[in-house]
């Protein structure tokens, strides 16, 4: 049993939980990816983790790059106006390029992300989101080929997620505690 942080309220998904969804996509991104070369692109920093063990669990020829952005506004809720920070190192024109996220919100960044890397025209473009928040009345704005698991609306940490910076390095997902974001 594993300790819970303090600031951690409950724990959504274990350390187990996610190598099970982690094996489970990382087969079906194998299965539909066969004879082909991907380059998988994640968004720096949240996707980090998550990317490091869904490439493992893939097994065909592939790449990867990193993109960094920033959005515009106040950061607490997201514009889908966003600048890119640090640019792919890699050509993607002819690509199948799939694009490894954290976790799906609005879907407004990865909507605006989708259309950039579009006019760069790969041969395919598509998402896999470890997770997508469900958030009563939304709609993603863009729809994940590949989904991890659905979490409640509340603030998620760990697996690679932060609050300021912080509990990116706690390996399972949980859900921080209003008290420490000020809610
Ligand atoms: P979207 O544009 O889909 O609304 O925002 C997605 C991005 O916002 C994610 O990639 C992540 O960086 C951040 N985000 C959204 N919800 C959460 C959350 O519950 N916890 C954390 N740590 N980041 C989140
Ligand atoms: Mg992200
Ligand atoms: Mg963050």
């Amino acid at each position: 049993m594993e300790q819970i942080h303090p600031d951690v309220s409950k724990v959504i998904l274990s350390e187990e939980d996610i190598k099970g969804i982690v094996a489970r996509m990382g087969a079906e991104i194998t299965k539909d990816y066969a004879g082909k070369n991907p380059l998988l692109i994640a968004v720096l920093r949240g996707a980090v983790v998550f990317m490091g063990d869904v490439m493992r669990a893939i097994d065909c020829p592939l790449g990867i790059d990193f993109m960094a952005v920033s959005s515009y506004g106040d950061g607490a809720v997201s514009s889908g106006v966003v600048r890119i920070v640090k640019d792919l190192d890699t050509k993607i024109e002819g690509r199948d390029v799939l694009i490894i996220e954290d976790i799906l919100d609005s879907g407004l960044t990865l909507k605006y992300l989708m259309k950039n890397l579009r006019s760069r025209r790969p041969a395919s473009l598509e998402i896999a989101a470890f997770l997508v928040k469900d958030v009563p009345g939304q709609e993603t704005a863009v729809t994940p080929r590949y989904v991890g698991a659905h979490v409640p609306d509340e603030f998620i940490v760990g697996y690679g997620l932060d609050f300021a910076e912080r509990y990116r390095n706690l390996p399972y997902i949980g859900i921080l505690k209003p008290e420490v974001y000020g809610k």
